[in-house]
């Protein structure tokens, strides 16, 4: 396996960065996660652009240009060969001293991983997904934007254990005013009497690309849909729900805290989305 790791392809074992790296230390740096369909990697642009917003809004100069950028993730898909799979673009503070002064890190490291992908487990999309509600809030967004893709995922593993506690794959987590914000890695939607509802970006959610492609593709399908306030309420009496996310795609969800969604199978809407969803990443990229 060949490793993108500031400017070089590398082998994997020669890919290593300084224990000093403020990306380790303290969790300082961004990332992406991106699929690759049948060669061609999938919302790329999109992801580009996530990656360089959440760098200004840490104040982390990536150190290429979005073009660079660009050609260094197509070069270290093409270098491994890989036509499905999934990208892992990093970009960490980079090296610098015991302490958290920006000042005194240097070279910010960028780190390409593309590698296969390993899914949920398809009775998963066949059958939907269980799910818990985590006592772990998101991060609110006063103390850090869940708009930021960082490197500090602290916050929504202690949510997963909670969901791996009870023997769920994903958790839901709520925002400080209560609210529904989202899963630990994907984003999430019901359906109530035909329209389509997600939380709306400033509930202190990360703005999925699965998320936005999703909506979009309901919309040219004439599917109403709704960026709004959810309550839990809204959940337990919804009539189908599903998760979103690049790794993830479109997961029907069945269960909420032990309680049925609907009739308690992936809803007819849901098969739509996810069938309107997986023509879109054949033509996409
Ligand atoms: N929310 C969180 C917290 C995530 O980490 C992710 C990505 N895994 C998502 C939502 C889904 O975002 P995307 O569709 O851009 O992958």
């Amino acid at each position: 396996m060949k490793i993108y790791l500031s400017g070089k392809l590398v082998d994997k074992e020669q890919a290593v960065v300084s224990v000093f790296d403020h990306g380790l230390l303290y969790g300082d740096g961004v990332f992406e996660g991106i699929r690759v369909y049948s060669g061609r990697i999938f919302l790329l642009k999109e992801h580009i652009e996530r990656i360089y917003e959440s760098a200004k809004a840490i104040r982390l100069e990536i150190p290429l240009t979005p073009a660079e950028l660009t050609q260094a993730v197509k070069e270290t898909v093409a270098a491994n060969n890989i036509t499905d799979g999934y990208v892992r673009l990093i970009v960490t503070r980079g090296a610098g001293s015991l302490g958290l002064d920006i000042r005194r890190t240097s070279n910010p490291q960028t780190i390409i991983i593309a590698d296969t992908i390993t899914l949920y487990p398809r009775e998963i999309y066949e059958n939907g997904m269980n799910l818990i509600t985590a006592s772990t809030i998101r991060n609110h967004p006063g103390a850090l934007s869940a708009r930021i893709k960082s490197l500090n995922y602290l916050n929504n593993i202690l949510a997963k254990i909670e969901g791996t506690d009870a023997g769920t794959v994903e958790a839901l987590m709520m925002n400080h005013k209560g609210e529904v914000a989202e899963c630990t890695g994907d984003n999430i939607f019901i359906i109530k009497n035909g329209v389509l509802k997600t939380p709306s970006a400033d509930a202190g959610i990360l703005e999925g690309i699965t998320r936005n492609a999703v909506l979009q593709l309901a919309r040219e399908a004439g599917i109403p849909t709704q960026e709004t306030t959810l309550i839990r309420h809204d959940l337990y009496v919804a009539d189908e729900m599903f998760l979103t996310g690049t790794a993830a795609e479109v997961v029907p969800v069945v269960s909420l805290d032990g309680r049925q969604i609907g009739d308690g199978k992936p809803g007819t809407l849901t098969l739509r989305l996810l069938g309107l969803f997986h023509e879109f990443t054949r033509r996409a990229d």
